[in-house]
């Protein structure tokens, strides 16, 4: 058995749409990318979309076109992939990190108001492992505190929050599609906006800061070159076009999941189902149960390694990481800093079998008891 974390879906569509555009000549900058755009607008509900090399690079693209920077401050979880701190940071703004619900992993509400100082700027709201945040709170405290929000969606293509699709609350949001997302382009990020004017600055942003009425070699502002190519712009339209099947196969996938490992000693399942939010499937992520120390936590990733089940350990904190040590929280996170060393994301991908599940949670399962056992 050689059970692999996650693995892209690709299928001959795919295939024959990236080839056509290597015939045709037109590699970047055209109609493949227009097509991407115009499908991810008409998914998320929202007028603009900007294709970007990556979600790092829209997220970044946010931060310097909200005008966020040098001292200013944004509300970020820690229990995140870095690229979201990172994209602060790029501007030279602080990232300042607040605590996350046990039940959904995503950032508490309830820890953002106390967090806040005269420099706050910005909520930048993560839709944890395709969970949708409780965006109702955090636009709340927003309009009071007059505070912009940007979306993190790059694990939540699809994921709805009261009937609408992740994306469409916030300034801005972003999502990603690298081979490990739901849906992927190779490398290739997507920011989506309401606002035209921020969508306009954006174009100019990714190309070098040049804006489309100007000449090819006038640039207005400090640019960069966060371009997509069209063959990842014809692998995103294939996959996009897919997308209804995608996440109802990932769906079936965590339920079975959830089925296999549901009420097993020493595992605790994430929700399957939560009030008003429809979850996209990213990662299937269980936590072993607070006696659980991370050594044992790794031991058991380990041992699942060496039976052919590749496991990820989702996510270590961002303010623990090297890179983050100026960063270190000034409060405490004590549920970032509890569930983080208890995670563990198992094996999760389209063509993932039932057989394949199963031998993976009778091995989880197994590991699991026999450790609790020694405690
Ligand atoms: C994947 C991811 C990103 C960044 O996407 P890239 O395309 O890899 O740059 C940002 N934030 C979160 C939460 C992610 O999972």
């Amino acid at each position: 058995m050689n059970i692999p974390l996650s693995q892209p879906d690709i299928t001959e569509a795919e295939i024959e749409a990236v080839v056509a555009v290597l015939r045709s000549s037109r590699l970047s900058i055209g109609p493949k990318q227009e097509e991407f755009e115009h499908l991810l607008a008409t998914d998320i509900g929202v007028p603009h979309a900007v294709a970007v090399s990556s979600g790092t690079a829209g997220l970044h693209l946010c931060i310097r076109a909200l005008g966020i920077g040098k001292e200013d401050e944004v509300i970020v979880p820690s229990f995140a992939f870095v690229s979201a701190a990172n994209a602060i940071r790029y501007e030279g703004a602080t990232p300042v990190f607040v605590d996350i619900e046990p039940a959904t992993l995503n950032m508490d509400p309830a820890r953002i108001e106390e967090a806040l100082t005269p420099r706050t700027r910005a909520i930048l709201a993560v839709h944890t492992f395709g969970c949708p945040a409780d965006m109702d709170a955090i636009l709340d405290i927003a309009r009071r505190h007059r505070l912009l929000v940007i979306e993190d969606c790059c694990e939540a293509i699809g994921a709805e929050y009261r009937g609408q699709r992740v994306g469409s609350f916030g300034d801005a949001a972003v999502f990603a599609f690298y081979p490990n997302k739901q849906i992927t382009m190779g490398e290739g990020g997507v920011v989506v906006t309401r606002n035209a004017d921020m969508a306009r600055d954006i174009r100019a942003l990714r190309n070098q800061g040049r804006y489309e009425s100007d000449e090819w070699y006038q640039h207005k502002v400090l640019g960069y070159n966060y371009r997509l190519s069209e063959m990842s712009c014809a692998l995103g339209c294939v996959q996009m076009q897919r997308i209804d099947d995608i996440l109802a196969r990932r769906e079936a996938v965590a339920l079975k999941y959830h089925e296999n490992l549901r009420g097993q000693k020493g595992v605790i399942v994430p929700p399957t189902q939560l009030d008003q939010k429809r979850i996209s499937w990213f990662v299937y992520v269980i936590r072993l149960a607070s006696g659980f120390q991370q050594a044992d936590r790794d031991a058991i990733v380990q041992s699942l390694g060496a039976d052919g089940i590749s496991c990820g350990r989702y996510f270590a904190p961002i303010h623990k990481q090297p890179a983050y040590q100026q960063f270190a929280a000034l409060r405490s996170l004590p549920v970032t800093e509890s569930l983080s060393t208890r995670t563990v994301a198992l094996p999760f991908f389209n063509r993932i079998t039932d057989s394949e599940i199963e031998y993976v949670c009778s091995s989880l399962v197994h590991l699991a008891t026999t450790a609790s056992l020694e405690q």
